[in-house]
């Protein structure tokens, strides 16, 4: 078992098992969500207790394969080797209000957008809450800087992985663990429907981001399949119930693609869908990714994007691009990196 993919009853549970004093557990966790990476670490353990822990348990450590540093704004791409060989990347990036770290929820994706690089190779596997919590650490301890803002946006859907991902936020918002506060915590899907309700009902904090890229059920089919199962129609009324549920605001994120999705025609479209909804737009120039022949659209048409959404009282900012000179966006460099094993 890891020891990192456990809440402290959990703990408590197996120290039981094993005859071990259950106040133990609360330690024990503590250790396990600083930067120490084996249990001989957890120096107010007696050597007796240690040697039977690693009998059952061990912690389960992100190995950094790869860093690129951004020369522009230090932002840093890793790339991390899961214990079985998988490999995945988060990004750590620095803003004013703090330090935000991007992760991955799963090694790959089977969505299958078109415009991603993730999505390429399919999905591998799902990641354990215990190794979303690891990125998070790994990164920490390589900067020697405390992180205060999550986002899930690295590969893979975490709809898709929704019980591991429910139980990282867990982990994540413990004060006995890290701390982080769910509104310094945001979850991005491509638009799983249902998983969108049970985020609702949870009725938990979390900011949620959906993959919106195009204003049309047509043209959102052709760049992301998920469509083909949830219509524009079921994805609003699910993010109209979420807002009801919750009170908060939904972020639509919305890649710009030269000629596909960047016609003001569609900024009007896209005003309309949205009109009256508590919610927030994102723009983002789209990131190349070399598989596809994609383009970035032009300044002059984000900017004409974005007036036109103004104009029509929607609310919206356009990212800033933060790692450019090192393929920092969305799977580029696991894609990269796994090319270089073929
Ligand atoms: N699967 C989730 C989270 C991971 S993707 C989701 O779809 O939201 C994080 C964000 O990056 C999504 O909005 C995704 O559509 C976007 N994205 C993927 N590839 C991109 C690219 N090449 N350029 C810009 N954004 C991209």
């Amino acid at each position: 078992m890891d020891l990192r993919n456990l809440t402290i009853d959990e703990i408590k549970s197996y120290l039981e098992t094993i005859g071990e004093k259950p106040f133990r557990a609360k330690q024990i966790f503590k250790w396990v969500h600083r930067s120490i990476e084996n249990i001989d670490e957890m120096t107010d353990l007696s050597k007796d207790l240690r040697e039977k822990l690693k009998n059952d348990v061990y912690i389960c450590n992100m190995n950094i394969v790869g860093m690129e540093e951004s020369k522009v704004d230090g932002t840093r791409k890793y790339l991390m080797a899961m214990k079985d060989g998988n490999i995945i990347e988060c990004v750590f990036m620095r803003y004013k209000h703090g330090n935000s770290i991007c992760i991955s929820t799963q090694a790959g994706c089977r969505m299958g957008c078109t415009f991603c690089a993730s999505t390429i190779g399919g999905k591998n596997r799902d990641l354990t809450s215990g190794e979303m919590i690891g990125q998070i650490l790994k990164v920490q301890k390589d900067t020697g800087e405390s992180i205060s803002n999550i986002v899930l946006m690295g590969t893979g859907e975490p709809f898709d992985n929704y019980e591991n991902v429910m139980k990282f936020l867990k982990l994540v918002n413990s004060k006995e663990g890290l701390n982080i506060g769910m509104r310094h915590i945001t979850i991005s899907t491509c638009g799983l429907v249902p998983e969108i309700r049970r985020l609702a009902d949870e009725n938990n904090q979390v900011t949620l981001a959906i993959s919106l890229h195009s204003p049309n059920d047509e043209l959102r089919r052709n760049i992301m399949p998920i469509a083909k199962k949830y219509s524009l129609d079921e994805l609003l009324d699910a993010c109209r119930y979420y807002i009801n549920k919750t009170n908060r605001r939904i972020t639509f994120e919305y890649s710009l693609i030269d000629g596909v999705n960047d016609h003001l025609e569609n900024a009007r479209e896209l005003s309309a869908l949205l009109k009256g909804l508590l919610c927030h737009v994102n723009l983002i120039p789209i990131n190349l990714v070399k598989e596809r022949d994609y383009k970035k659209s032009q300044k002059e048409r984000v900017e004409a994007f974005k007036n036109m959404l103004e104009s029509r009282g929607i609310e919206v900012t356009v990212r800033r691009e933060l790692g450019s000179d090192i393929e920092a966006a969305c799977g580029q460099l696991r894609r990269q990196y796994l090319k270089e094993l073929d």
